[in-house]
């Protein structure tokens, strides 16, 4: 089907992905329906929910701001300098992000930001929603949505011209896809998993730790992090591994969970009021790594967002990923003469590189987080990045700097981090402070080495 005599896009999930792209293309004179199997999370039982956040980046701030919707999120965004490393003997160390204020990351309130888009959404006449609609099945041959109300009682069908799944990890329409065509789907799991929990606000309403920094406490094998919320709190997330010692399944009991969490977080303690109840109500989520080798069926139907490629948490940039498929998918776009294979093409073929690339950036910053910032090097080895950024700007930008405020496609970040961390290994050799670092060695291996990056 052409592009152009399509009427209606269909996306499955009205999550961040979905909405975001509902926003962009109802901003395009498309017209879209968007079907959820939640309520409408604007609802006001919704509102009231717990407090979770993610990690907003430059790549996310750059879809929201082409969406119109990045002075509304800033609202409730909180800005973090650097990760604010508590030691066991309850010591904090901050290591700022980027090379100087103006490099930081954004708290943002994960429901907020989804009703936002939504709220954004629903103000285009072009934009139909539905919730209470769980997709169960594609039948592709008939080109219609099977759903399932929410008492999982009545089915019906709904018709389709072309088919977005925006239904994020466990995605029903990849699920669909991979029935009728080998689509070369794998999913990594990871041994640890995650819990989340609460440090409230102090009882003047405000917070109990600096809110300008992600706080971490990395513990070798497993690590506590939390991020501010606009409300005083913060959302702090345990990650652990599943089994094993220590690992999820032997905190069994509050006993247990407690001695574990006074042995190895005794200044978080007296700030975790809930630890108790949230133990026993929030269950351990699962991290894994999904990726496909064919996002498309038949010129009907793409997957993005975490439907093609979910990673694990460690870099904060699922959102941020996703985000990016939206815009890219508006580009290709833009050559509306051909059809819905020749763009689910160029689609998939301009991102699914970059989409392994954070994947595999994602996987190894948890090392990072929390083990290696324990090595009293990784302090030089991070001051020698942003000397050398200092030095060099237009050639050398820290890895983790080019991922979270730069938007060099991600698989390009991932080569230039290599050759980076070989200069680096090779500068730091019998260097024990920044001084003995040879800066004219630096200067002429930088210039060989590392090709000027686009303005
Ligand atoms: P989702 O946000 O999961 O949305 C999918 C939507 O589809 C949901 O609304 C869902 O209800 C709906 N849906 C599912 N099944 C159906 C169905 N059968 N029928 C209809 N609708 C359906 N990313 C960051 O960038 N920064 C971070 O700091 C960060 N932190 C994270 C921390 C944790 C612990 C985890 C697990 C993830 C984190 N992420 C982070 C990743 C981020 O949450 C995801 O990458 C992002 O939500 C992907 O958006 P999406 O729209 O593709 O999927």
């Amino acid at each position: 089907m052409k592009i152009g005599d399509t009427r209606t896009i269909t996306i499955a999930g009205a999550g961040l992905a979905g909405s975001m792209l509902a926003v962009l293309l109802s901003r395009k004179g498309y017209c879209v329906e968007l079907f959820e199997r939640n309520p409408d999370p604007r609802g006001a039982d919704a509102a009231a929910g717990r407090s979770i956040n993610l990690a907003l980046a430059e790549r996310g701030r750059h879809a929201l701001r082409s969406a119109g919707l990045l002075e509304e999120v800033d609202r409730y965004t909180i800005p973090m300098r650097g990760r604010m490393v508590h030691g066991v003997d309850g010591q904090l160390e901050l290591h700022p992000y980027g090379k100087d204020e103006s490099e930081v990351i954004w708290s943002t309130h994960r429901a907020r930001l989804n009703r936002s888009m939504l709220d954004a959404a629903a103000a285009s006449e072009r934009v139909k929603l539905y919730f209470d609609h769980a997709l169960t099945g594609v039948d592709w041959n008939a080109q219609k949505l099977v759903f399932v109300d929410p008492n999982g009682h009545q089915r019906h069908q709904h018709g389709f011209e072309v088919l977005i799944g925006a239904d994020g990890a466990g995605s029903p329409v990849r699920g669909a896809i991979a029935q009728v065509e080998d689509i070369g789907l794998s999913e990594e799991m990871l041994d640890h998993g995650y819990r989340e929990l609460t440090i409230s606000p102090d009882p003047q309403g405000g917070y109990q730790l600096d809110p300008n920094a992600l706080h971490i406490w990395p513990r070798g094998g497993f690590m506590l992090i939390a991020l501010p919320n606009a409300n005083g709190s913060f959302t702090a997330t345990l990650f652990l591994a599943n089994d094993g010692h220590p690992g999820f399944a032997e905190l069994k009991d509050w006993p247990a969970q407690q001695a574990f969490m006074q042995a190895w977080f005794p200044d978080a303690m007296p700030l975790l009021g809930s630890l108790e109840a949230d133990f026993r109500e929030n269950p351990v989520g699962l991290l894994g790594t999904i990726r496909c080798r064919q996002w498309h069926y038949r010129g009907q139907a793409v997957l993005l967002g975490d439907a093609a490629h979910a990673i694990v948490p460690f870099h904060g940039q699922g959102m941020n990923a996703a985000f990016e498929d939206c815009l890219e998918f508006m580009r290709c776009l833009e050559d509306n003469e051909r059809d819905w294979q020749a763009l689910f093409e160029e689609f998939q073929g301009r991102r699914i590189e970059h989409a392994n690339a954070i994947a595999d950036m994602a996987l190894e910053n948890y090392k990072e987080m929390r083990e290696t910032v324990l090595d009293p090097r990784f302090a030089l080895r991070k001051a020698l990045e942003h000397e050398l950024e200092r030095r060099h700007p237009r050639r050398f930008v820290p890895r983790y700097s080019l991922v979270m405020f730069h938007r060099l496609p991600y698989a390009e970040v991932y080569r230039r981090g290599q050759i980076q961390d070989r200069l680096l290994d090779l500068l730091m050799r019998g260097v024990d402070q920044l001084k003995a670092v040879d800066f004219k060695l630096a200067a002429e291996l930088v210039a060989a080495e590392l090709e000027e990056l686009p303005a």
